[in-house]
């Protein structure tokens, strides 16, 4: 990955990157002798957010002029933070970062200083020589801060941030050289769900050669027949039948075998292929699915970029009517990359949906955005509990978290749940306990060929019959 794609990424950051005047070349710092007082706050201000109150990315090139010693740069970003302000207000948004530059600067007061570059881009400066063991505590100080709810006016509200961390040389004062660094490990924290930081290392940039590799084969898959389909059962714990498959994308490159779905999925969707990807996909879970019995519905993920595709519902009904399949046995799971969209553009396109009687479903719920403020404006079907809520059942002291949150989204908001990543009778029983209208997992089954699915089905008829006698 170029540093110029970073920059592409986070235009505050990049603005810092092209900043013409070199820190170190004579930038005057405010309040200089012999400035005027008026002059000298004119030039205060410029170098102080005035949202936040933290010094600015003019300040943070003086800071690392000054000559004094710089340890470490930390960039933080918010996961989808746009989103926020669109769904949620300026107002709202505002709070989030003011309550986040408070908490920033109360753990970091000791380690160094806390500037705000623009949106929800901070950067963190630590002096002096801290050893990568000090690096990684503070990173993880400031990871703890994501661990507790923002309490806005309008509620509490959870949200997930990224963290690049770049080490910075002795004697360091290449401002430029060091973001650079810092842009290339948030890249690489950005790609992983949840709040996350990454360090960097020379290895980060011949990682980042790979996935460019990686990404133009991924562009020929489709032409290759490279891709297939599994499909996984979800189980409804209503009627004790499997209501519907999920169709999860799979990737089968001829010398090296199966490509890990957490390697290429993201990657489709960050650079738009999962465009032509999930169109393909979408029309062959609607062809598949009508080889199996009429009571079985078929669930696809969709990506943000392909709501935002203004072909995307035409292609929704020419898939139903060139396979003939109904649109009551479809459902679309919307995964967390919708949170990209336009919330307009992601209501219109799900009354839509929904009108033609196709189901929505919103995956991965909880996942880091669990403020369920923004829920009321999308039209849905069903949640999707995250799979670490899963992991937490049968924890001491976080069931409480699950139950509470799924009474809340059922009173509130009448939804069904389906409580993902079951793996253990114990999680199971306490799904049913919760009252959770479904469950997916490798307790009920993994994923599996198209053609395995009636198989499966009539062996589960079986077995039932046979406990029934
Ligand atoms: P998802 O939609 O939440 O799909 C469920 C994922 O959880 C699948 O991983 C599945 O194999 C895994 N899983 C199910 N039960 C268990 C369990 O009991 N334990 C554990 N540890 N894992 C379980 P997979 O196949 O790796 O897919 C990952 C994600 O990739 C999916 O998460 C979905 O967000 C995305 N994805 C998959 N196919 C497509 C696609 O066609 N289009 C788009 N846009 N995204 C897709
Ligand atoms: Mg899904
Ligand atoms: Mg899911």
């Amino acid at each position: 990955m170029s540093s110029r794609s970073l920059m592409m990424i986070l235009p505050s950051l990049a603005a810092l990157m092209r900043s013409r005047r070199l820190p170190w070349q004579g930038a005057e710092a405010a309040g200089e002798a012999g400035a005027s007082e008026p002059q000298a706050l004119v030039d205060q201000a410029a170098r102080i957010d005035p949202l936040t109150g933290l010094g600015n990315r003019l300040a943070l090139e003086e800071a690392v002029a000054t000559g004094e010693s710089v340890g470490a740069l930390l960039l933080l970003n918010l996961d989808r933070f746009r989103f926020v302000n669109a769904t949620m207000g300026n107002r709202a948004g505002d709070e989030l970062l003011v309550q986040l530059s408070d908490r920033l600067q109360t753990c970091f007061s000791a380690a160094g200083d806390v500037f705000r570059l623009g949106d929800d881009d901070f950067a963190m400066l630590v002096r002096g020589r801290p050893s990568k063991g000090k690096i990684e505590d503070l990173c993880d100080t400031v990871r703890a801060l994501f661990a507790k709810p923002f309490p806005l006016t309008l509620g509490e509200f959870w949200i997930n941030a990224s963290i690049g961390v770049a080490p910075a040389e002795p004697r360091e004062r290449d401002l430029a050289a060091l973001v650079s660094r810092a842009l290339t490990a948030l890249h690489k924290a950005k790609a992983v769900p949840g709040t996350v930081h990454v360090l960097y290392s020379p290895t980060l940039m011949t990682e980042a050669d790979a996935l460019s590799e990686l990404q133009s084969r991924l562009a020929s898959a489709l032409e290759n027949g490279e891709l297939y389909l599994e499909y996984q059962p979800i189980l409804s714990l209503k009627t004790g039948v499997i209501a519907t498959f999920e169709a999860l994308l799979r990737w089968n490159l001829p010398e090296e075998g199966e490509v890990a779905p957490e390697r290429f999925i993201h990657l489709a969707e960050s650079t738009g292929l999962i465009v032509p990807i999930g169109r393909w996909v979408l029309q062959t879970a609607c062809r598949e699915a009508m080889d199996w019995p009429d009571s079985v519905g078929v669930a696809v993920n969709i990506a943000g970029d392909q709501l935002r595709d203004p072909n995307f519902l035409g292609h929704v009904e020419a898939c139903l009517r060139e396979t003939g399949l109904a649109p009551h046995r479809l459902t679309v799971e919307l995964t967390e990359s919708i949170f990209s969209v336009d919330p307009d553009v992601v209501s219109a396109s799900l009354g839509v949906l929904r009108q033609l009687g196709v189901q929505v479903a919103l995956d991965d719920f909880g996942r880091g955005f669990s403020s369920i403020h923004y829920l009321r404006s999308f039209s849905l079907d069903n949640l999707q509990i995250d799979r670490s809520f899963t992991k937490e059942m049968g924890e001491a002291g976080h069931d409480g978290r699950t139950a509470e949150l799924l009474q809340r989204l059922e009173s509130t908001l009448d939804l069904a749940t389906t409580i993902e990543g079951v793996e253990t009778d114990a999680q199971f029983e306490q799904a049913r306990a919760l009252g959770a209208s479904a469950v997916q997992g490798f307790l009920i089954s993994r994923p599996m060929a198209a053609r395995d699915v009636p198989l499966m089905l009539a062996g589960r008829g079986r077995e039932k019959r046979r406990r029934k006698a």
